[in-house]
């Protein structure tokens, strides 16, 4: 049974956890909610009509009779709430506005946040945000909040930490800055995290008992849900795969190791690596697009994507894994080439039971997921 989603750390109330039902199973009955949910009918029904009552949920008619009774299918009211998201990338920042069937209703893209005055930041966000209920006449009433998808880490005061591509936003109170800019409630949670939400809350990962998002824009991070819940750790860092030590005899890391995940696997590292070899600094797309005539870029794009495979199945081992999602731009035109890279790995490795695929929300699969977590969280706040 699914029961958690972002910012929920201690478990989840009924309501939240039957709309979560509906929003990927709809239209649906309270006979078969009931047996998704666990719940009792008495609950269940509770539930529903606090749903109903909110607007959340609606009936949206009846299934064909089978000899018994007709019975009322429900699905989610899409259009009484609506969520903000914002992907702050250090190439660039998505602000979306989605519906509570996850659907993005409005979209603008801004400068990249890489070494912007942190000031700027708040108010390119909350001009397009200004912009976007504009544009799609979003009133006062109907959205709920807006939930920041950051690459890295981040600490309880709302402030970006241990994130290099987005060192001029270390420490700097973000939350609160652009609360009081938008006027709205807002969150930060890893793009990774939000990521792995994502793929459960779309229902692209029903089948899956316990997933990760290899999350790639601006830094590396992984996401993780096991039954149904996002694993976040002691201090909400988990799934910081950046300094798996992975070649002992690498290029030097910042933590102090040599060979780490994030300095040989990812696509800054073949930046990098073509950069010291070839003497000349390249977009890993532009790398890629060399790799046929140049032996250079084609050992960079190689050496990096066997070590991200090694590094990714290696993590996928530990957690028992049964599903490997590749999500963020940081991939760029490689994606193909590390979902093939990964799954020969592990194929290779005889890990017949890992799926190895691409988000369904390529492109700004946490600006999508933070849109509708802030949906999720105010289900039962009022
Ligand atoms: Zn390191």
């Amino acid at each position: 049974m699914r029961e958690s989603m972002p910012g929920e750390t201690t478990g989840v109330s009924t309501p939240s956890l039957v709309l979560d039902v509906i929003r990927t199973r709809g239209p649906i009955s309270r006979i078969e909610l009931a047996a998704a949910t666990g719940l009792t009918p008495a609950t269940m029904t509770n539930a529903v009509r606090h749903l109903i009552d909110q607007r959340l949920v609606m009936s949206v008619g009846h299934s064909e009779s089978t000899g018994g009774k007709r019975r009322e299918l429900l699905d989610v009211n899409p259009t009484t709430r609506y969520g903000l998201g914002v992907q702050l990338g250090p190439e660039s920042v998505q602000v979306v506005v989605a519906n509570l069937w996850g659907a993005v209703v409005g979209r603008i893209g801004v400068a990249g946040a890489a070494d912007a005055d942190p000031n700027d930041i708040v108010t390119s966000v909350t001009s397009a945000v200004t912009e976007l209920l504009t544009a799609t006449s979003l009133g006062d009433g109907l959205v709920e909040g807006l939930c920041v998808a950051v690459p890295g880490p981040h600490d309880d005061a709302g402030a970006i930490v241990d994130t290099p591509g987005l060192a001029t936003l270390e420490g700097f109170p973000l939350r609160s800055a652009l609360e009081a800019a938008t006027g709205l409630d807002v969150r930060l949670e890893s793009a990774a995290l939000l990521s792995a939400a994502g793929e459960v809350w779309t229902g692209a990962a029903a089948d899956s008992r316990a997933l990760a998002v290899i999350h790639l824009d601006g830094e590396l991070g992984a996401g993780i849900v096991v039954d149904g819940r996002l694993v976040r750790g002691s201090r909400g860092r988990a799934g910081d795969i950046r300094h798996l030590p992975i070649d002992p005899a690498g290029p030097l890391c910042r933590c102090g190791q040599r060979g780490c995940l994030a300095v040989v696997g990812t696509t800054d590292a073949i930046v990098k690596r073509y950069h010291d070899e070839a003497g000349t600094r390249l977009t890993a797309d532009r790398i890629a697009a060399r790799a046929g005539t140049d032996p250079r870029a084609a050992r960079a794009i190689d050496d990096a994507v066997a070590a991200f495979s090694r590094g990714v199945v290696a993590f996928a081992d530990v957690l028992d894994l049964d599903r490997l999602v590749l999500s963020g731009r940081g991939y760029g035109r490689l994606l193909d080439r590390y979902l093939d890279g990964v799954r020969d790995h592990a194929r290779a490795l005889g890990r017949t039971n890992l799926v190895v695929a691409v988000s369904a929300n390529q492109r700004d699969a946490g600006a999508v997921a933070a849109a509708g977590s802030v949906l999720r969280d105010h289900v039962d706040a009022r």
